[in-house]
């Protein structure tokens, strides 16, 4: 029987912590978090803002009473400020000023992202929200009640900075989204992806201040009240920051070893470089198959299977990760955008040739009257020197969505595009036609 200690208890934690206590009943689990809540679906946050759901109630899945009814010892507002890995124990303290102190044979850490805070004069002024937690949502959803907030600024235009521009919008605000790229959502999909997703939130009448970067927030009577950038001063009553989120590595900080932007370096069962610490979720890298290498992903999928795999390597079975190819989907208004592993752009920046093969149908036949349908363009990126894919991409108001697990698959296994070409996917007019959108894309690319 070992003592795990688990710190931090969101997603990763969660998974972890459920894991070793329905599999491995003879350990001890302790676990340690800062916060007060556990499980908050971030993902479901736009939603809430922006009245598509009416309460946040089932944005948690798991919690303290759900964690110690399957045996494990959950310490909430309980903050780890220190970890002496030589003789195992960690340290910190309670809210109410209580210290901790407590030893371990297997320490876990899952101690997640935060976000990243523009250094510029103004920034603690009042109406500046990060967004994270399930309090930022509330904070938010309580300040909307006010009217006088008519004017809102998202910085950053990354997935969450969109969703969160499209909420305001459907609540009546006038949005300026802020970013210092020229399109958004980076390198997330191919530019011309992008602009099709911009110009619709455009069309809705989100201002794009593309291009821009944020000098300074300006206040008036301790409310902000403009955001000033290198290219105009835009008048807000709130600014939403949203401009990227950051590996929370501090208690390992010169003692573990991390990657570039700080995250641990864990291999695939989640050790990271001290023996008995494992590292999950946000807080690591992961291994990327579209690159073959390290990379830092934050996803709640990717924090999810990290703490499953943890979990079985610190109770004592070896299981490896398989990877990720950073999948993932985006909805705003009626387009969705799904994708996963490299963009053309992205591939460019790693030095990977590539080519694409594209394609752009309606999901199902013509002649299938009454029923939703709509146009999808897929693009499918596969490297120049062996014609392995290593990425796609799709756009449509129709839900694609199912089809991008197929290209993860592809990806992990090293798939070509000419093996894709003649694969046997299923015809039903029902569902798609005859000659398959991603059986053209690849057969149009054979050789
Ligand atoms: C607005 C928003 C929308 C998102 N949408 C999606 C989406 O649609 N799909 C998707 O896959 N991902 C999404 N994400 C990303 C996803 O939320 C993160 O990848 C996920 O939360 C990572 O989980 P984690 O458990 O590793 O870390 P975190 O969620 O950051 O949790 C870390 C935990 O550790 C605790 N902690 C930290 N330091 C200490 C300490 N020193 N002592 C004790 N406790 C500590 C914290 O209190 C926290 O509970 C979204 C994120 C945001 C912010």
């Amino acid at each position: 029987m070992s003592k795990i200690i688990v710190v931090g208890a969101n997603h990763a934690g969660t998974a972890c912590i459920n894991t070793i206590c329905d599999n491995y009943k003879d350990h001890e689990v302790v676990v340690y978090d800062r916060n007060s809540d556990i499980s908050f679906l971030a993902c479901g946050m736009a939603l809430w803002i922006g009245k598509q759901i009416s309460k946040p109630d089932g944005l948690f899945y798991a919690s303290k009473e759900s964690l110690e009814a399957k045996g494990a010892k959950v310490h909430m507002e309980a903050e780890i400020t220190d970890i002496d890995f030589d003789k195992k124990l960690v340290k910190g303290q309670f809210k109410d000023g209580t210290k901790i102190e407590d030893n371990y044979d297997k320490l876990i850490l899952a101690t997640g992202s935060t976000p990243v805070e523009i250094p510029v004069p103004g920034k603690d002024l009042e109406n500046v929200q990060y967004v994270k937690l399930f309090q930022n949502a509330k904070d938010v959803v309580e300040k909307l009640k006010d009217p006088s907030i008519k004017k809102i600024a998202v910085l950053g235009s990354g997935y969450i900075g969109v969703e969160l521009a499209e909420a305001f919008q459907l609540q009546g605000r006038e949005v300026v989204l802020i970013d210092m790229l020229e399109t958004i959502l980076g390198t997330h999909f191919d530019k011309d992806f992008n602009i099709r997703m911009q110009n619709l939130l455009e069309s809705k009448g989100i201002k794009m201040a593309m291009g821009e970067r944020v000098e300074e927030y300006i206040g008036k009577d301790g409310k902000v009240a403009a955001v000033k950038t290198d290219k105009a001063t835009h008048e807000v009553d709130m600014i939403i920051s949203c401009v990227g989120f950051r590996p929370n590595s501090l208690l390992g900080k010169d003692k573990l070893e991390t990657f570039k932007n700080g995250a641990y370096v864990v291999n695939k069962k989640q050790e990271t470089s001290i023996k008995d610490v494992y590292a999950i979720g946000d807080c690591a890298t992961v291994y990327d198959n579209s690159i073959d290498d390290v990379n830092y992903i934050a996803l709640a999928t990717n924090a999810l299977r990290s703490g499953i795999v943890g979990a079985h390597n610190a109770s004592g079975k070896e299981l490896e990760s398989l990877g990720v190819q950073g999948s993932s989907g985006i909805m705003l208004y009626d387009l969705r955008m799904v994708g996963t592993g490299l963009t053309v752009e992205k591939a460019k920046g790693y030095g990977i040739e590539t080519e694409v093969a594209s394609f752009k149908d309606m999901q199902k036949p013509a002649f299938m009257e009454n029923t939703e349908n709509a146009e999808v363009d897929i693009r499918i990126v596969y490297r120049k020197d062996n014609r392995q894919i290593v990425g796609a991409q799709m756009i449509s108001e129709y839900d694609m969505s199912g089809a991008i697990h197929m290209f993860s698959l592809a990806i992990y296994k090293k798939v070509t595009i000419d093996e894709l070409a003649l694969l046997d996917l299923f015809f039903m007019p029902h569902f798609n036609q005859p000659y398959n959108y991603i059986s053209v894309a690849a057969l149009n690319s054979l050789k």
